[in-house]
């Protein structure tokens, strides 16, 4: 089991910190420098890096919410100087999923207003790297992997902190990564505090139930099955409801909802549906 996203390179973005850089990014100095920077956590490479490449980026024509860096276009990949409508924010490195999240945490939850203690799930440097340093927050990333902005390796179908610990919980395109999804669901609804939160997102076919099958292992077959090599499922319109039975009170934003003016401005795709997941 793995939390990540796929399988290759990710600045600062990575779950696995040691996982050999892929074929296709492999190669060219910016991203074996940057597979160091990861590895040795030196988070000024990245830093520098992205400070640089976000000069080359300025403009007006798209916001990035998540950094508030203005842009000219989006980046095809997160070491890319190449561009891509609705790629990476050339400043933070920031998708259109965290863009997407960071809005609603920003218009729909106390994320921004009150003290929380935060469990962030697998967080991605475009999103961690702020949290980190809000100091209404007390942030805990974790993840299975030791990498920049992760406090502790939590396994998470066995989080090793008690009932209810955390005011929020932040879950983004994790939980297609794990076997065992539902007694994960189960952990985090078990650490969240009563009254408390989690915002939870995952790669959504809301015209099919989810599909799953846990004879196809092999990579190859996975990505056929699932669409990622290191998806277990493809989740689909029942997800509410497996939730719900894990004890959760959910609501589901459909990202349908987010009007175009907003969705051209930020760099929005039309799939990246939240569920705001309350414990009463
Ligand atoms: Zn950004």
């Amino acid at each position: 089991m793995t939390h990540t996203e796929n399988g290759t390179l990710e600045i600062g973005l990575a779950p696995n910190a040691v996982r050999p850089l892929s074929k296709e990014k492999s190669g060219t100095l910016i991203n074996v420098l940057f597979h160091f920077a990861e590895k040795s956590f030196h988070r000024w490479w990245i830093e520098v890096f992205l400070a640089c490449r976000a000069l080359l980026f300025v403009g007006t024509r798209y916001t990035c919410p998540c950094c508030g860096w203005r842009l000219r276009a989006f980046t095809h990949g997160n070491t890319s100087l190449k561009v891509r409508p609705n790629g990476y924010c050339a400043r933070c490195n920031s998708k259109a999923r965290h863009r997407r999240n960071w809005l609603y945490l920003e218009s729909k939850t106390n994320l921004f207003a009150d003290q929380l203690r935060l469990l962030h799930v697998s967080p991605k440097y475009a999103l961690s790297r702020r949290f980190i340093k809000m100091p209404n927050l007390d942030y805990v990333g974790v993840d299975r992997v030791g990498r920049p902005n992760i406090r502790q390796k939590v396994d998470i179908t066995a989080i090793p902190f008690d009932a209810d610990t955390f005011d929020a919980i932040i879950c983004i395109h994790v939980l297609e990564h794990i076997e065992e999804d539902r007694q994960a669901m189960r952990e985090l609804f078990r650490v969240l505090k009563p009254e408390g939160w989690a915002v939870i997102s995952v790669p959504l076919r809301l015209d099919q139930k989810t599909f799953e099958d846990p004879t196809i292992v092999a990579p190859e077959e996975r990505q056929r099955a699932f669409g990622e090599e290191q998806h277990v499922r493809v989740y689909g319109y029942d997800l509410t409801e497996r939730l719900e039975e894990c004890g959760f009170q959910v609501q589901l934003d459909l990202s349908t909802n987010i009007d175009s003016r907003t969705r051209d401005k930020y760099g929005l795709l039309d799939d990246e549906n939240i569920f705001y997941c309350t414990k009463t």
